[in-house]
């Protein structure tokens, strides 16, 4: 590798940090099914480009499906961030986000499950990833 190893920055200025869980609005988003307030098809409503991404970059949980009980949910996460250029919006695995993490400064982080059965969907988690923004240097050299 051709970076010297001070240039790299330490796994801990890319953690994940502002975790955010969804769990409790999960739950009440079931509840809403279960007494029928929400209709299972609006959601099971994963789009085509959620289960393409839920195919190729997801990860299996050992969560089964609440909506289906037919299989277990698979995880995606989504990279969200202005200085990602074409990479923002974009499904990425676990690696990736780690690699984006070590060159990148701030960018979020949304984690969505996924049923390939039914279609059901809900974001579980967020959070920031990416280096720390450094304070703004002073700009000295202005005349
Ligand atoms: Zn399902």
């Amino acid at each position: 590798m051709a970076a010297p190893s001070h240039e790299l920055p330490s796994w801990d200025e890319a953690a994940p940090r502002q975790v955010v869980d969804y769990a409790l609005r999960r739950r009440a988003r079931l509840a809403e099914v279960d007494s029928g307030r929400v209709g299972v098809g609006e959601v099971c409503d994963a789009n085509p480009y959620l289960r393409t991404a839920a195919a190729f970059h997801g990860v299996p949980s050992d969560v089964s499906c609440p909506i289906c009980r037919k299989e277990n949910l698979t995880m995606v996460s989504w990279v969200f961030g202005d200085r990602l250029g074409q990479a923002s919006g974009s499904a990425r695995s676990a690696a990736e986000i780690g690699q984006l993490a070590r060159r990148y400064a701030e960018f979020s982080v949304h984690v969505v499950e996924v049923c390939r059965t039914c279609h059901w969907n809900h974001l579980v988690r967020s959070y920031v990833s990416g280096l720390k923004s450094q304070p703004p240097r002073t700009r000295k050299m202005a005349k």
